[in-house]
């Protein structure tokens, strides 16, 4: 049998980089200073210290220039919706990106609705959210966003394919679902209530998987052919070692899909390089120069 085609989302980011390395370059000689984005860390968790420190170093090889506020795991609200506000005014910034989660003290919805919505980079502000569901142009969250880049390397158009979006998170299966259906494809979003689910997925052309469960779809769920975009991030332990798997059963996926991407190396590589492109896109919009697209 046929292996799949491996989506290597590190080669495919390099095409995204570049692209988002130039707009910066012409955007700085453009306007006499770099697009910048604004990065906020609060607390110490060491997942989210690894996030931002590559966040970080790939704004720095862009050409994107960046500040950086580190702030106490017992940080207010009021404390934090004070930097948003001076990050909202500084004409230095273009792109405003607050590290989740946040610690329970503080509500992350309220921290979400405060920034600047011409700056929300991940594009979780009700008001883009809102525009990408009535189809106006916005920035779009990074992991979506990267999901439909990734697809779009196997097929130069969604329209009429089946997908099937696996899990409704408000970070990833929900604006997935709409950035599908604004590229017409016909979509179904999955979730721990669906009946049948491996029946759901054997019909789908494109299948992402958004669950947070290690391996948990299994090769016989996928249709021969189907293009799969692993999402999942688990850590596991086996044999007294640790890896990271995605939510796909990799190695019998790989032997019934047309294209799938691995974990690591696939979905997340893309989600970064989305970031930077955003940031740079927000930034022609603030200086009123024509938006590149993605
Ligand atoms: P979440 O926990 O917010 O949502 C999980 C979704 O999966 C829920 O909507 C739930 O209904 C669904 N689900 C749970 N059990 C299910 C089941 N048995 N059958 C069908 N659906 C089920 O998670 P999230 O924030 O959307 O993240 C999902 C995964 O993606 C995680 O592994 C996360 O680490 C990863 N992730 C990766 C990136 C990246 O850049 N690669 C970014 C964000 C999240």
């Amino acid at each position: 049998m046929a292996e799949a085609i491996l989506l290597n989302g590190v080669a495919l980011a390099a095409d995204v980089k570049e692209a988002v390395a130039e707009r910066a370059a012409a955007f700085t000689v453009a306007t006499h200073r770099r697009p910048g984005l604004g990065v906020v860390l609060v607390g110490e968790n060491p997942a989210s210290q690894v996030y931002v420190r590559s966040k970080l170093k790939l704004a720095r090889e862009l050409g994107v220039h960046s500040v950086e506020h580190r702030l106490d795991a017992g940080t207010s609200q009021a404390g934090l919706l004070e930097v948003i506000a001076a990050l909202n005014a500084d004409g230095s910034v273009d792109g405003i990106l607050v590290q989740l989660p946040l610690p329970p003290q503080i509500d992350p919805h309220r921290v979400i609705a405060a920034i600047d919505p011409a700056k929300d980079v991940d594009g979780f502000h009700p008001l883009n959210v809102g525009r990408i569901a009535i189809g106006l142009p916005a920035l779009a969250p990074c992991t979506p966003l990267a999901c439909t880049v990734l697809a779009n390397s196997v097929h130069a158009s969604l329209a009429g394919l089946e997908a099937v979006v696996i899990g409704r998170s408000t970070i990833v299966g929900k604006p997935l679902a709409q950035l599908l259906i604004a590229a017409s494809a016909t979509v179904t979003v999955a979730h721990s209530k669906t009946r049948d689910l491996p029946a759901v997925s054997r019909r789908s052309d494109l299948m992402f998987a958004a669950i947070g469960r290690p391996e948990f779809v299994r090769g016989d769920w996928i249709k021969p052919g189907a293009t799969v975009i692993d999402v999942g991030i688990n850590r596991v332990t086996s044999d007294g070692k640790h890896r990271i798997v995605g939510d796909v059963a990799f190695a019998e996926a790989r032997l019934v899909a047309g294209a799938i991407t691995p974990v690591p190396g696939g979905v997340g590589p893309m989600t970064i390089a989305c970031l930077l492109a955003n940031t740079v896109r927000a930034a022609y919009a603030l200086a009123g120069l024509p938006a590149p697209a993605l």
